[in-house]
């Protein structure tokens, strides 16, 4: 937690997190503002993305003096890969939300004619 007071309104446009992040402040809880504070000045490696540390034989990071990864990647292949890693990361940690939108849609009206059909099917060809 920071000594000054901080511009809450720099942080969320929206009041009723101004008023959350103050009452934090006063109670002395850790927001993620404190912490990003606290991680800033942030890796520039890993700020650009090209720090790997897919294998053992890492962490590589790219400069100009080493250009390519132990295994041979340059910054391209190892910014799409990083990419890449956190698009199946991030899908995988809210497929929860995907599995309860299709749960929502098998319970629509139109829904309920086709598995009651393939319901049928299954019964009839067993
Ligand atoms: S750049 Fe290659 S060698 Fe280095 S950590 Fe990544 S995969 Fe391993």
């Amino acid at each position: 937690m920071t000594e000054e007071t901080r511009n809450v309104e720099e942080m969320s446009i929206w009041e009723d997190a101004h008023q959350m992040l103050r009452k934090a402040e006063r109670d002395g809880i850790e927001t993620a503002w404190d912490r990003l504070e606290q991680q800033t000045p942030h890796c520039k490696f890993g700020e650009s993305g090209v720090c790997c540390r897919i294998c053992t034989m890492g962490p590589c990071r790219i400069s100009k003096k080493a250009p390519l990864g132990v295994c041979g990647a340059d910054a391209d292949v190892i910014v799409a890969r990083n990419f890449g890693r956190f698009l199946a990361g991030g899908a995988a940690g809210h497929s929860d939300h995907g599995l309860t939108a299709s749960k929502h849609f098998m319970r629509l009206p139109m829904a309920r004619p086709r598995i009651i059909t393939l319901k049928t099917k299954r019964r009839c060809c067993a």
